[in-house]
C-alpha cells in the first residue's frame, strides 16, 4: 500500500502524544523530531519537511493548546491540519470553459501513464459531469501511443482524433478543436508527447500547442512511484509551460507518498487526480482531508461510502432487503451481490480504509482471496435456473454435474450449499428479531 512507512510511523508517533493530559515543549520537540524522520523516510523533500515541521511546532506549543482540556489531541489535530494543507487544503475541481470546446492538455514523460490517464478522465468526465470527449493522438513520435489510445477510445466507445505521424502536433490538435466543435464535442483532452527527459523540443511543442486555444486545464501526469524526480518534473514543467494541476498516478502501488506530500509545496499546483490502477475507472479525485486522515489511520470513511454509493443500486438494495425478510433469497441475488461488491475494487483495499484498520494485527498482509469469489461465482453460473431457486433440489448427481461445469470439486459445490443455507437460516433468524424488536417498541 502506498504511504505504507509514512504511515506507520506517524501514526506510532502521534498515539504517544495522543492520551497526554500535559504536554510540553520537550514532548512537542521529541514528536517532531519523529515527524520529521518519518517525513524523510517517506521521501518527502527537505524544504517541505523544515518548513512543515516548522509550522505544526509553532502551533502546537501554543497557549491555547498548552492550555486546552486535551493538549495531546489538540496537538493531533495540528498534524492532521497541516498535513491537509501541504496537501493542498480543499479538492480541487476542474475549470469547464465557458466557450466550447473545453481544451485539457495532458502532458507528461514517457511511461507515467498519460494515455491510460487521457481516457480514465474522458470516462469520468463522461459519466460524472455529463460531458462529451474528444481523445486527440497527438503523440506522433510513438505509433504505439497513436494505436493505445485508439485501443482505449474503443474500449471506452469514445472517439478519437488521429491523423498518424506525419502531420505535427500541433496541426492534429488545431484540426482537433475544429472537429469538436462541428460534432459538438464539448470537451478536447490531448494526448500530447511525451519524452524521456524534459527538453527544449518538447516545451516548444507545447507551448505551441496550448498557443491554439488558451487550455482551460494543462494536467502534468506524474508518476508517484518516482518520488523526488516527479517533483522535480513538475517543477520543471511548471517553469516552462505553466501547468494547472497534476494527476498523480500509480497510487496503487507502493510508493513511499514523497510525491504527493511534496509537489503542492514545491510547485504550488494542485494534485487533482490519482491513478489507482490500470483499469479504465481507477482515476479518482484527489481529497487532500481525506488521504491526511487515511495517512493517520482516522479512515477514510468518505471514500468508502462514495464508493459503495456509486456501485450499489438503491432500489436494488431495498428489493434485496426485502428478500432477506421473506426468506426469497436465492443464488441468483446471491450472485448480484457479489457483483456489486466487486465492483467496488478489491477487497483488501476497501478493507484499509476503515478507520483503525491499521491496528488490526496482520490485515497488512491479509489478501482477500478473490480466486475464492470467482469459484462461488463458477459454481452459481453452472446452476440451472431451478436450481437457484430451489437449491433443495441439488442431489448428488447434479452436484457432480456442477462442479465438472464450474471447474471445481464437489466439496466447493457442497460448501457453498451449506453456507447459503446457513446463511438463509440466519437471515430468517434475524428477519424474525427485528420484527419482535419492533412490536416491543410499538408496545405502551
Ligand atoms: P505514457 O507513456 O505516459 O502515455 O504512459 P501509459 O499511459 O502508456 O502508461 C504506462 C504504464 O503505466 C501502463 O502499463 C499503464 O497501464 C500503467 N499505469 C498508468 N496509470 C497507472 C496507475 O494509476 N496505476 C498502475 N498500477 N499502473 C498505471
Amino acid at each position: 500500500m502506498a504511504f505504507e512507512g509514512l504511515a506507520e510511523r506517524l501514526q506510532g508517533t502521534i498515539q504517544k502524544i495522543k492520551g497526554k493530559g500535559k504536554v510540553s515543549e520537550a514532548d512537542v520537540k521529541e514528536m517532531m523530531r519523529e515527524v520529521r524522520f518519518a517525513l524523510i523516510e517517506a521521501d518527502v523533500n527537505l524544504k517541505v519537511v523544515k518548513e512543515f515541521v516548522k509550522k505544526v511546532s509553532e502551533r502546537a506549543v501554543g497557549q491555547d493548546v498548552m492550555q486546552s482540556l486535551t493538549p495531546g489531541q489538540q496537538v493531533v489535530k495540528i498534524v492532521k491540519d497541516e498535513l491537509t494543507e501541504l496537501m493542498g487544503g480543499e479538492q480541487s475541481k476542474i475549470e469547464f470553459s465557458t466557450k466550447q470546446p473545453t481544451v485539457i492538455m495532458m502532458v507528461g514523460l514517457q511511461g507515467a501513464g498519460k494515455t491510460t490517464t487521457t481516457g480514465k478522465l474522458a470516462s469520468q468526465l463522461r459519466k460524472k459531469n455529463n460531458r462529451k470527449p474528444l481523445l486527440v493522438a497527438a503523440d506522433v513520435y510513438r505509433p504505439a501511443a497513436i494505436q493505445q489510445l485508439e485501443t482505449i477510445g474503443k474500449q471506452l466507445s469514445l472517439p478519437v482524433f488521429s491523423k498518424g505521424t506525419d502531420i505535427s502536433p500541433v496541426e492534429i490538435s488545431r484540426q482537433a478543436i475544429e472537429y469538436a466543435k462541428q460534432e459538438h464535442l464539448d470537451t478536447v483532452i490531448i494526448d500530447t508527447a511525451g519524452r524521456l527527459h524534459v527538453d527544449e523540443n518538447l516545451m516548444q511543442e507545447l507551448k505551441d500547442i496550448r498557443a491554439l486555444k488558451e487550455p482551460d486545464e494543462i494536467f502534468l501526469v506524474v508518476d508517484a512511484m518516482t518520488g523526488q524526480d516527479a517533483v522535480n518534473v513538475a517543477q520543471n514543467f511548471n517553469e516552462a509551460i505553466g501547468i494547472t494541476g497534476v494527476v498523480l498516478t500509480k497510487l496503487d502501488g507502493d510508493t513511499r507518498g514523497g510525491a504527493a506530500l511534496s509537489i503542492r509545496s514545491v510547485t504550488q499546483k494542485p494534485i487533482k487526480f490519482v491513478g489507482m490502477g490500470e483499469k479504465m475507472d481507477a482515476l479518482e479525485p484527489f481529497h487532500p482531508e481525506r488521504m491526511a486522515s487515511r495517512i493517520l489511520g482516522m479512515g477514510d470513511m468518505l471514500s468508502l461510502i462514495e464508493k459503495a454509493q456509486s456501485n450499489i443500486d438503491e432500489a436494488k438494495a431495498k428489493e434485496m432487503e426485502e428478500k432477506f425478510r421473506t426468506s426469497s433469497f436465492t443464488f441468483d441475488d446471491f450472485l448480484d451481490q457479489l457483483t456489486q461488491v466487486k465492483q467496488m475494487g478489491p477487497l483488501d483495499e476497501i478493507l484499509k480504509m476503515l478507520p483503525g484498520a491499521n491496528k488490526i494485527k496482520g490485515l497488512e498482509n491479509a489478501k482477500v482471496d478473490e480466486s475464492q469469489m470467482g469459484r462461488v461465482e463458477a459454481i452459481i453460473r453452472s446452476m440451472t435456473k431451478q436450481e437457484k431457486t430451489s437449491p433443495e433440489i441439488i442431489n448428488a448427481n447434479r452436484r457432480k454435474r456442477i462442479a465438472r461445469g464450474s471447474g471445481t470439486t464437489i466439496q466447493d459445490v457442497n460448501r457453498l450449499l451449506k453456507q447459503f443455507e446457513d446463511m438463509k437460516k440466519m437471515m430468517k433468524q434475524m428477519s424474525g428479531m427485528n420484527q419482535k424488536g419492533k412490536k416491543k417498541m410499538s408496545m405502551p
